[in-house]
């Protein structure tokens, strides 16, 4: 009998537990794909994810044909057409792969519900963490909400799934219904500016592999250290592979475990526990599913952010601000889809600290245009720097960008790729070109003649914010 197998992110076919289950079970896989962004509740995917996604599953189709298979794309809601796809091929069972955001968490447990109610076999897998979200607890059976115990947890109860290769045929289904053409998703961005992306990033499982063993040659020797210096190959660049599942995380980690030997285990150790920290995002997704909208530390209900402007918050978006390691980052966000985790924490700063606006306005725009927009991850990220989180930085810990760049970006390399009119300025001004304003204006001067903010004002306001939410 058929099945189908209802790929969401899980974009794989290696170590694809809903895909087995239908395989082993004996089930002819229908591969399908539902197209129904309104299901995603507040945080229909934006616009870089689905310049990614429509990628993504043209490469899962191609995969799939290699083995036999295809991939029909539909365009939802979900249940009504998972129960019409049902009737059409006379399916006896459905299978997926688990998300944990909240509004699909609840769409899940609905639709399997009334599925299984019909009489089918409806089966939900995870494909997604190391840890599903409820599985570790404090000794008191609480969630966590500090990163060390609930990583010391994860090492103490750590075994990795086995991995599991793609299966070498799978069944074709050659009836009907046939779907839609992925084009008719409208995935893909009309007017290009998605083009620059793909100079730097291949989507699909193949592409994660790729890029799973070029981090294992390259960057992670020095991993520890090198990960902190924007302008170096320093990190993996796994982040929209791991969020669509274009690869497991525990075939990661066990590539991590398997390059164990000699003067590395701190670098392996230190690469272990950034998957740690995607981890605990989902944990506290899970577990605070509120967090998305409001703060996770309920003090800050209170806090007085300022109001925004939106001139100043479209410098902030395109990179204009003033300050170069922000709008370098900024730039590198907006031309490739990615921007560098030192230089989110700094941009997240300014936007929060300096210019004292809501976390929230940060994390819509990283929402709409990083290609590894990722609920868990982005929420905990923007309410870590804000100083609203769980396990967050104090909100008076303001970083200072320009020491970060001085620290991190020494030489204002990475400064003179996103931001190439400055680079035409000596070392130190390209990081600070406000304190020349003669020698701006004469090399550079279409940029910004000082910061939107100026740094030192900016802090002290951010301070006394804090003051007045104390009470002091
Ligand atoms: P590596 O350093 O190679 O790390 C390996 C993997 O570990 C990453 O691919 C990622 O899956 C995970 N990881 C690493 N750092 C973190 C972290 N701090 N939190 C959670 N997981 C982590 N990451 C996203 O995947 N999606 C987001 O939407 C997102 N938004 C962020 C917003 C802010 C304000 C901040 C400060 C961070 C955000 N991050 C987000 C986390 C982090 O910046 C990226 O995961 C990282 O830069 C991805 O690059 P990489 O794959 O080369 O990371």
């Amino acid at each position: 009998p058929p099945a189908l197998v209802w790929f969401r992110n899980d974009l794989r076919l290696a170590d694809n537990p809903a895909l087995m289950a239908a395989i082993e079970g004996g089930y002819v896989p229908i591969p399908i794909h539902i197209h129904a962004p309104d299901e995603a509740g507040d945080w229909r995917p934006g616009a870089a994810s689905d310049a990614w996604r429509h990628r993504s599953l043209a490469a899962l189709d191609t995969a799939l044909r290699k083995h036999g298979s295809r991939l029909r794309h539909f365009v939802g809601p979900s249940l009504p057409t998972l129960q019409s796809l049902v009737a059409a091929t006379g399916a006896e069972a459905v299978f997926w792969n688990r998300r944990y955001e909240p509004a699909y968490e609840r769409r899940d447990t609905r639709i399997k519900q009334q599925l299984r109610g019909q009489g089918l076999r409806a089966e939900s897998f995870n494909a997604a963490l190391l840890f599903e979200p409820w599985m570790l607890r404090t000794k008191q059976g609480d969630p966590f909400k500090v990163f060390t115990p609930f990583w010391r947890a994860a090492l103490a109860a750590w075994r990795l799934a086995p991995g599991v290769d793609a299966p070498k045929a799978i069944p074709p289904w050659r009836e009907g219904p046939e779907g839609v053409p992925l084009a008719a998703l409208k995935l893909q961005p009309s007017r290009g500016w998605d083009r620059g992306f793909w100079e730097a990033w291949e989507p699909g499982e193949a592409g994660a592999h790729e890029a799973l063993e070029t981090f294992l040659e390259g960057a992670l020797r020095g991993y520890g250290e090198q990960r902190d210096f924007p302008d170096r190959a320093g990190t993996s660049r796994l982040s929209p592979h791991l969020h669509f599942g274009e690869i497991a995380p525990w075939r990661v980690a066990a590539a991590l475990e398997a390059q164990r030997g000699g003067a590395n285990g701190q670098d392996i150790d230190a690469a272990l526990r950034e998957l740690g920290w995607r981890e605990f995002a989902h944990h506290l997704l899970h577990h605070f599913p509120h967090t998305t909208e409001q703060n996770f530390n309920s003090r800050f209900d209170g806090f007085d952010w300022a109001r925004v402007s939106p001139a100043t918050l479209e410098a902030w978006q395109q990179g204009r601000t003033g300050v170069p390691i922000v709008d370098a980052g900024m730039r590198e966000l907006w031309s490739t889809g990615w921007m560098h985790n030192r230089v989110r924490m700094v941009v997240a700063s300014y936007l929060t600290k300096h210019l004292g606006y809501h976390w929230r306005h940060g994390a819509r725009w990283f929402w709409d245009t990083l290609v590894d927009a990722d609920l868990a991850n982005n929420t905990m990220g923007w309410q870590w720097v804000a100083g609203t989180g769980a396990d967050a930085a104090p909100y008076f810990r303001v970083f200072n960008p320009l020491t970060q760049a001085e620290k991190f970006d020494g030489q204002g390399r990475y400064i003179a790729r996103w931001v190439p009119e400055l680079a035409n300025l000596p070392l130190p001004l390209r990081l600070a070109p406000w304190r020349e304003p003669g020698e701006l204006r004469r090399l550079a001067p279409a940029y910004p003649p000082h910061p939107v903010v100026d740094l030192a004002a900016g802090r002290e306001a951010a301070l006394q914010r804090y003051r007045q939410l104390r009470g002091d």
